[in-house]
């Protein structure tokens, strides 16, 4: 039988070795990391060298480090009343882009005493610079979440111009890089960013730890739970030592191989474009922006997602429909309605995703599925 293809990897990767190894290393260690004797220091060690880590991997101080339970604590953990920008005034306004994650369009810490206020985007899925300068103008400053690449379109988010204009309106910037790191390069500095969210299993880490990254000492930052002062008061709790070393062990293993990484899925992605377009009528989201190299959601009139994403299971295949699924109930997709895409592309709107496992036989497996699925969803 041939092996699975898994194009999916926008959901979730493969645990690299690196990471096992790193975390079958800390799951024999005895100490808990708040501990002085020799056991919490060995463990505390290992904290310390994945916090490094994971700093140098989005260009920050490792004391700025603050591990979480993964992308969606980070992002409920940045997004707090209070934090104050540089008018010197707490933020008291949220301000986020159509297509962000649940975690940050349901509005953090701000929710349900503050309201979200959303920044619309372009049909071609990168926020709208014009109207977020009117949302932010003559206005109270306001902390403003704008993600770096988008895991449905995978759509690159202009974020250097975005910190221009927030930090010009006295505000601060929250970047949610989740699906970013490991794929292009993030630097905060170069952003402009404030906060940073990131997540250690969208790059080959286990599922369960994730980190935000702070740009400085961000007067009034405050821990969602009150409990001991680990993480330097900004996160209680003791520490998943393994899901952290296993995230530090994973950056580090992604990083040297993004230069080379890069071109490979983008020619990837090209030849898989190219294959799906030579079979007609499919419009591919998001294509004339820049995008993440291993990111292509498209739609073909007439196919439903979830039909497709079965038939390409049966076929050996793991790919994702664009449209949420949680506890078995279809939504559609909230980043394509915000790109007013029609709808009948928006219910057939299928995600392929790659990563560094992915090779030109896999594409070719997946062209081949396709070709074969127009014909028997009635497309052929
Ligand atoms: N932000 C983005 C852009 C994501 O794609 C995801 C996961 O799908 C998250 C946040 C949440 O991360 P986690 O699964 O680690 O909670």
């Amino acid at each position: 039988m041939a092996e699975r293809v898994y194009l999916d990897w926008n959901a979730t990767t493969p645990l690299r070795p690196e990471a096992r190894a790193a975390m079958a290393a800390a799951f024999d260690l005895a100490g808990n990391p708040s501990s002085i004797h020799l056991e919490g220091r060995a463990a505390r060690k290992l904290i310390e060298d994945a916090r490094h880590q994971v700093a140098t991997a989005v260009g920050a101080e490792p004391r700025n480090v603050v591990f979480t339970s993964g992308g969606t604590e980070a992002n409920v953990l940045a997004l707090q009343p209070g934090l104050v920008g540089a008018s010197g005034e707490p933020l008291r306004r949220l301000v986020v882009s159509a297509i962000e994650h649940v975690s940050v369009l349901s509005g953090g810490q701000f929710f349900p005493s503050g309201h979200v206020e959303i920044a619309p985007v372009t049909p071609e899925g990168g926020v709208d610079l014009d109207k977020l300068r009117s949302l932010l103008a003559g206005q109270s400053p306001a902390l403003v979440s704008v993600m770096l690449a988008n895991n449905e379109t995978g759509v690159i988010q202009p974020i250097t111009e975005v910190a221009r204009l927030v930090h010009g309106a006295g505000g601060l910037l929250h970047v949610d890089a989740v699906q970013a790191l490991g794929k292009i390069p993030v630097d905060s500095r170069k952003l402009g960013a404030d906060l940073i969210s990131v997540s250690a299993h969208k790059l080959g880490g286990p599922k369960g730890a994730g980190a935000v990254v702070l740009a400085g000492d961000l007067q009034n930052f405050a821990p969602l739970l009150r409990g001991g002062g680990q993480e330097r008061n900004r996160r209680a709790g003791t520490e998943n030592v393994a899901g952290i070393s296993g995230f530090g062990a994973a950056v580090a293993a992604a990083l040297p191989a993004l230069a080379a990484e890069m071109p490979r899925l983008t020619k990837l992605r090209e030849r898989l474009e190219a294959g799906l377009l030579s079979f007609g009528d499919v419009a591919i989201m998001g294509a004339q922006a820049q995008r993440l190299p291993n990111t292509t959601l498209f739609a073909a009139p007439g196919v439903r997602a979830e039909t497709a994403v079965i038939a390409f299971d049966l076929e050996g295949m793991a790919v994702s429909s664009g449209s949420a699924c949680s506890s078995g109930k279809v939504t559609p997709s909230h980043v394509l309605n915000a790109m007013q895409v029609r709808s009948e592309l928006v219910q057939g709107a299928i995600r392929l995703s790659s990563g560094y496992l992915t090779s030109e036989a896999d594409i070719e497996r997946c062209l081949e599925a396709w070709r074969k699925l127009r014909g028997v969803l009635g497309r052929g």
